[in-house]
């Protein structure tokens, strides 16, 4: 194997954790996004449903006042039909009675149905503040770990960048030259491919024979593929960066 081709993994293996890292970076802000979306949506859902209790508390009040009204009605009605001076005035104020009595057990009815779903309505806001809470909660909290994450990442990423600055340092020109030109051509993929079989590990091209018989007798050479120009070795000298 060629020389210099343990420092090609290292800023090969350097250059893929620094990409990785960025790529996780790049989600954080996102990640914190959806998860503000989710908290906005628990809040909504919780304020339309105490929308729903004002409108049930407004509609009882409304009924109650109804079932008051005819009462007080009532009341005056079983007075005047006491004092009543005619049959025809007797039938007209037990008809009135009768309309009275018929309106307040409809609107009691009313009161206890809208009372019933008052009382599923608490419990639901119960429910959907706690979820909300937690969820608030819970985003503070991942965003407070994703602000500690982006600032680790950061220092890494700047550790990453010095320790590749050094071994790049050490490649020789032509080397660093080569690695470069490759790295723009493969932004994020492998730059260094493992033989397999007689053919090049990442693209999969089948090498020519005595391409590969060469390969086999000088070992010591740097050899390039054919077809997608990367560095071949038979064995991957990569040592992994942490991060
Ligand atoms: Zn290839």
């Amino acid at each position: 194997m060629f020389p210099e081709i343990s420092l090609i993994g290292r800023l090969e293996a350097l250059d893929e954790a620094s990409h990785r890292l960025q790529a996780r970076l790049a989600e954080l802000p996102k990640i914190l996004t959806a998860e503000k979306k989710t908290v906005e949506e628990k809040k909504r859902h919780l304020d339309a449903t105490r929308g729903r209790q004002q409108a049930n508390d407004g509609e009882r009040r409304a009924r109650e006042n109804a079932v008051a009204q005819h009462q007080s009605k009532l009341t005056k009605l079983r007075k005047q039909l006491d004092a009543a001076a005619s049959e025809a005035q007797v039938q007209a104020f037990e008809h009135e009675i009768a309309f009275a009595t018929n309106a307040i057990a409809t609107g009691e009815d009313e009161i206890l149905t809208l009372l019933l779903e008052a009382e599923s309505l608490t419990a639901e806001i119960e429910e959907l503040e706690k979820a909300h809470a937690a969820a608030h909660k819970q985003a503070a909290a991942n965003f407070r770990s994703a602000e500690q994450e982006h600032k680790t990442g950061q220092q890494t990423l700047a550790g990453q960048a010095g320790e590749r600055a050094a071994v790049e340092g050490q490649l020789s020109p032509a080397m660093a030259q080569l690695y470069a030109k490759l790295r723009k051509r493969y932004k994020s993929g492998p730059i260094v491919a493992e033989t397999d079989e007689g053919r090049c590990g990442v693209c999969q091209i089948e090498m020519r024979l005595a391409f590969w018989q060469k390969m086999q007798n000088e070992p010591d050479v740097l050899y390039q593929c054919e077809e997608c120009g990367r560095i071949l070795v038979c064995n991957k000298p990569v040592s992994p960066v942490e991060g």
